[in-house]
């Protein structure tokens, strides 16, 4: 099979026909086989019940449906996990991204050997409450993800090697880093491609502002991961080293001005007004916590499946 679409959707019941009419002409029209996936992530509108009835004149439908309302993430996961065709591309279900795009995502995979080619709304058609904020996301995503050529981290209209998709899981709210995991599992080519946007024809957005505090916790989570994942000792250790060597220092300075006050006559020292004392309590708390946090972070990743996780690209 050529093509699997990954179609994520939440109550989207006014476009999936049009969309479905589409994507059918586009491939016909291109000779491809495909499939196209429609996950529907526990839509309360009838967009389940159309779905099954567009099955029912297209053979190449399949479809799944959420018990609830899980998430954009759960949703392409699925997907990925169902997917047969050489190359995967995800789209949303809003109409917003345009199924003319597929033939040359197609031919990025296969001829030009990308890993993942993810599209760039370079005109967007989006509020200006979204647009902007979007912005600064990406350049934060760009430098910490370390991919640097791509724009537009979490457009919909993605298309990816079938390998890509079956080594990487997305979850929580992380497909807005897709890139960044399949860099992450070794998939390195990646590549972008301007696409054309539209404003959304029917419904509403099912993201509210929160998507922006969300997306940069996520991705603090995601650089830690990277880094520290399978050695969280190397940043607790470093840390609590470091609250140890201060607290060290200000023993040393509280038991030297001891000794002078001893000695002296008219120098006095008392303990519990001294700065020295309550810094050396509180470094060497902080530092045995940090020590602990790695030392607990170190048996947890003893016993995870990912601690020896390797994607081998080739072998003799
Ligand atoms: N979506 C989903 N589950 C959700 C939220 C959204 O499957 O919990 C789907 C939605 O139906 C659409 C795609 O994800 O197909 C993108 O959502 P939306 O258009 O609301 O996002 P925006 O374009 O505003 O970023
Ligand atoms: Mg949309």
């Amino acid at each position: 099979m050529d093509i699997s679409v990954v179609i994520p959707l939440y109550n989207e019941e006014e476009s999936l026909p049009e969309l479905t009419q589409w994507i059918t002409h586009v491939m016909n029209g291109n000779g491809y086989s495909y499939e196209i996936i429609f996950v529907d992530d526990g839509s309360t509108d009838d967009s389940f019940r159309i779905i099954k009835r567009l099955s029912k004149d297209n053979g190449n439908i399949r479809a799944v449906r959420f018990s609830r309302n899980y998430g954009k993430s759960p949703a392409l996961n699925t997907g990925f996990r169902m997917a047969q065709g050489d190359v995967v591309i995800t789209m949303d279900a809003d109409l917003q991204d345009s199924p003319d795009e597929i033939p040359e995502l197609f031919r990025m995979i296969k001829e030009d050997g990308y890993d993942l080619v993810s599209g760039w709304k370079k005109k967007r058609y989006d509020p200006l409450s979204k647009t902007i904020p979007t912005k600064l996301f990406n350049a934060t995503a760009r430098k910490v993800s370390g991919i640097k050529n791509l724009h537009d981290f979490n457009c919909g209209l993605k298309a990816y090697r079938r390998q890509v998709v079956k080594n990487i899981e997305v979850y929580g709210d992380m497909h807005r880093y897709i890139p960044y995991l399949a860099k992450n599992a070794g998939f390195t080519k990646i590549a972008e491609k301007e696409v054309k946007h539209r404003a959304r024809k029917y419904g509403h957005t099912k993201f509210g502002l929160d998507r922006f505090v969300n997306g940069y916790l996520d991705l603090g989570t995601l650089w830690f991961q990277t880094k520290f994942g399978v050695k969280p000792m190397h940043i607790f250790g470093l840390l609590g080293s470091l609250m140890f060597f201060i607290g060290f220092l200000a023993v040393l300075t509280v038991i030297i001005l001891k000794i002078v006050s001893i000695c002296s006559d008219d120098f006095n020292f008392y303990l519990t007004k001294s700065v020295y004392f309550y810094l050396s309590l509180a470094a060497m708390i902080m530092g045995l916590q940090f020590f602990l946090t790695g030392f607990v972070g170190e048996l947890i990743i003893r016993n995870s499946a990912e601690r020896n996780n390797y994607l081998i690209s080739e072998e003799i």
